[in-house]
């Protein structure tokens, strides 16, 4: 069987070797493995002899005909974004020009590898000084070199495998590019030798609803085909699972989705107090499942996932159709608009400068956009044209916030634009401490724990190695929360959290406890944050709170809470 697990039967399975990582996405499945390999490395250049330039021509072009052949073949059995990108490749490796460049290249005496790498960067320099569209797809003319070059030295396929059925993805990481290929009918649970528990493959696995382990130390080993048990609940890889094992998981996942179906409408504790559940949400691939899960709107829009892969920020009138598209989907529903957020994981060519030493400390979020005030004003402008009219309640914020100056700065440009609610994030301790003058100078705080974490830890987000740094339940974080959610009562102001630790169901009751008024996730998440709040009241949360913060790490934090909750 291969898939979500099913079945029922107690016992655990202690003979088979297991992977311990970081669970997150919750659930399981069981498949066999498919991994993602690494590009080809070239090999040392040689000179054809002029007797193998024949066959050394027809071996490139056949590398480049059957590279084209399997990428259609592949844009057939998919749609959507990710059947436009594989065809545009295809048309790609078609080109008769970039064959005819390679082939010449060999009759030189250039070795087929090393042609093709020559000829592919030659027509890389040409899309990117054409700009535009065409810079966009340097990204695709990358997968196809090394494609056509793995195809053509006998090497394993890089980039995302098809196995042609459905498999549990191993990887080193996925990157954010990789992420519009990837088929979630065929990837039943993802398993990475990187990454922490805010890396983009663990956003990624929440928003898609997959089982996944992250952080995971020995799952560069796992050979393909080998049958795993991929547990996002308990952060394990189980390799030749036994029946009674799959049994046991699928026995857990089946009490865990009757809970949650218990559960339905706005968020409340046991005894009344409001939570508002709100959905995180990045490209529009993404907007039919937000739109339809049970939630009171989006708590954090990441507006620059429209910008990815793209050599230019993109227009008013571009933007202005994306971002309506979303508000008419939430009419009647609140949407918080996070301003464009590039730098550190998530650069953009037109933004990010190249020459930063810690561009996680560099001029991201709103720095970026306060450098080039441009990209600020055309994007409020699209936000505001788009909101008009649309029926939903656009509030609008600024990541990477430090200062108080800067929160009133922002909110002044916001509401130059007629847009009414303007936030700040608090993603840097420095925001958090003088939470109390954030508060006052705008209209809500939402608190990103992915970056707070990072920067209070001084933990880059994206190293497995520091999963325990980065932990949400570091009791010095919650500490940050706290203040923040104080600060804001006393001013006011609403609090969210929309850092993953919002999708947490255990953490959303202490969180509540602290003071956050609304929590906002993936969507496949809410379901169980909004029974475990229905299961508890304030007072609870409060308790649950104080054990929390008064531990010393995060794995007493989160013992101490499960023991009280028996
Ligand atoms: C965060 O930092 O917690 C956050 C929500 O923003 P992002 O993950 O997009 O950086
Ligand atoms: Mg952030």
């Amino acid at each position: 069987m291969v898939g979500p697990t099913a079945g029922a039967a107690p016992a655990a399975d202690a003979a088979a070797p297991v992977l311990i990582g970081i669970g997150v996405g919750g659930g399981s499945a069981v498949g066999p493995v498919a991994r993602m390999a690494a590009p080809p490395a070239l090999p040392a250049p040689h000179t054809v002899a002029p007797d193998r330039i024949p066959d050394e021509r027809a071996a490139v072009r056949r590398a480049l005909r059957e590279t084209a052949t399997d990428l259609r073949r592949r844009a057939e059995a998919t749609d959507g974004t990710a059947s436009e990108v594989l065809s545009a490749q295809a048309l790609m490796a078609d080109d008769p020009a970039l064959g005819d460049r390679a082939e010449a290249l060999v009759a030189e005496g250039t070795d087929g590898a090393h042609a093709l790498a020559v000829a592919f960067g030659e027509f890389r320099t040409a899309l990117e000084a054409a700009g535009g569209y065409f810079a966009e797809r340097v990204a695709d003319l990358d997968d196809l070199r090394d494609r056509s070059v793995a195809r053509l030295l006998g090497l394993p396929m890089p980039g995302l495998p098809d196995p042609g059925h459905p498999h549990v993805l191993v990887a080193e990481d996925l990157a954010p590019a990789d992420t519009a290929l990837l088929d979630p009918r065929r990837v039943v649970a993802l398993v990475t030798e990187r990454g922490g528990p805010t890396s983009h493959t663990a956003i990624l696995a929440r928003t898609l609803g997959l089982p996944a382990v992250v952080g995971c130390a020995g799952a560069a080993d796992l050979a393909d085909g080998r049958e795993v048990l991929v547990d996002g609940a308990a952060g394990t890889v189980r390799t030749d699972p036994s029946p009674e094992a799959v049994a046991e998981a699928a026995e857990g996942d089946r009490r865990r989705r009757e809970r949650v179906a218990r559960a339905h409408g706005p968020g409340r504790t046991a005894d009344g107090r409001p939570v508002k559940l709100l959905v995180n949400l990045g490209g529009l691939g993404e907007l039919p499942d937000a739109a339809a899960a049970d939630s009171e709107g989006v708590g954090l829009f990441r507006t620059e996932f429209l910008f990815l892969d793209r050599a230019e920020a993109p227009g008013l009138e571009e933007q202005t159709a994306a971002y309506r598209e979303v508000f008419t989907a939430f009419a009647g529903r609140r949407v918080v608009v996070r301003t464009l957020d590039a730098g550190a994981d998530k650069p953009l060519p037109f933004v990010t400068a190249a020459d930063e030493q810690n561009p996680a400390l560099g001029v991201r979020g709103l720095r970026a956009t306060v450098r080039d005030p441009r990209l600020l004003e055309t994007q409020l402008a699209a936000v505001a044209r788009a909101a008009d009219g649309s029926g939903a309640e656009v509030w609008v914020m600024a990541p990477m916030v430090s200062l108080p100056r800067e929160a009133a700065d922002f909110a002044a440009r916001v509401r130059a634009h007629g847009l009414p609610v303007a936030g700040s994030m608090v993603e840097v301790p420095a925001a958090a401490l003088r939470s109390g003058e954030l508060a006052r100078a705008c209209d809500f705080l939402s608190i990103g724990t992915n970056d707070l974490a990072q920067y209070t830890f001084a933990a880059d987000r994206t190293l497995g190695s520091l999963a325990e740094l980065l932990d949400p339940w570091q009791p010095a974080l919650l500490d940050l929360v706290g203040t923040t959610a104080r600060e804001g009562a006393r001013h006011g102001r609403p609090v969210g959290v929309c850092g993953e630790a919002a999708a947490d169901p255990t953490l959303a009751l202490v969180l509540t406890g602290l003071g956050v008024t609304s929590l906002s996730a993936a969507p496949g998440r809410l379901g169980e944050v909004r029974a475990s709040l229905a299961a508890h009241t304030l007072d609870d949360c409060r308790r649950l709170a104080d054990l929390a913060l008064t531990a010393s790490d995060a794995a007493s934090a989160r013992a101490a809470v499960s023991e009280a909750l028996g």
